[in-house]
């Protein structure tokens, strides 16, 4: 079922998917949230309760605050990890009672925790690579600038320099470094 379907644009008409006595399509609209409208168990307190959790779960869906990746993947390890420690707290408590299906159950949730945080620390050390080359980087403009600015340099010197700084940092790594003022 879509949550789209559920929580239509308001230029569409859903209908009840109901079919009335006369064998035709019901041409009510739906409860919204549901797919039938209120004489076709719409109002049913079920079907109401289940049409109110779709509404609020599109609603979020739609207008919720977006998380940064991050949040989102420390957010997911940290569930894994939980259920994880739920069907090992089950399984130590089952004993005898253990059948292959708890222990299927028991080594999925360990893969899945695993894999999510062996993710994490792999997403964390590009991150941090990142980090560390694009300070390294600024070292080395800002020491460069600094010996330039230290020593007299006739002008066409000095550009003769640059160019040289320039063109050395350019064979490091291909260009992605600060250039160095004035280079
Ligand atoms: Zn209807």
């Amino acid at each position: 079922m879509s949550y789209v379907e559920l929580v239509p644009d308001t230029r569409e008409h859903p209908r009840c998917k109901a079919t009335a006595r006369s064998g035709e399509r019901c041409k009510l609209p739906p409860v919204r949230g549901a797919l039938v409208c209120k004489s076709h168990g719409g109002h049913a307190p079920q079907v109401l309760r289940k049409a109110q959790q779709r509404v609020a779960l599109a609603e979020a869906l739609k207008y919720g605050e977006r998380r940064h990746p991050w949040a989102v993947l420390l957010d997911t390890v940290h569930a894994a990890d939980v259920l994880m420690r739920d069907v090992r707290m089950k399984l130590e408590e089952g004993g005898s009672d253990l059948t292959p299906q708890d222990l299927t159950r028991f080594v999925e949730s360990v893969e899945r925790a695993a894999r999510l945080a062996r993710m994490t620390i792999d997403a964390r050390a590009l991150e941090f690579m990142a980090q560390h080359q694009r300070a390294e980087a600024e070292t080395v403009a800002r020491v460069l600038n600094a010996a330039l600015a230290a020593v007299s340099l006739e002008p066409e010197q000095e550009a003769a320099m640059r160019a040289a700084m320039r063109r050395e940092l350019l064979a490091i790594d291909g260009g992605g470094r600060p250039a160095i003022a004035g280079a």
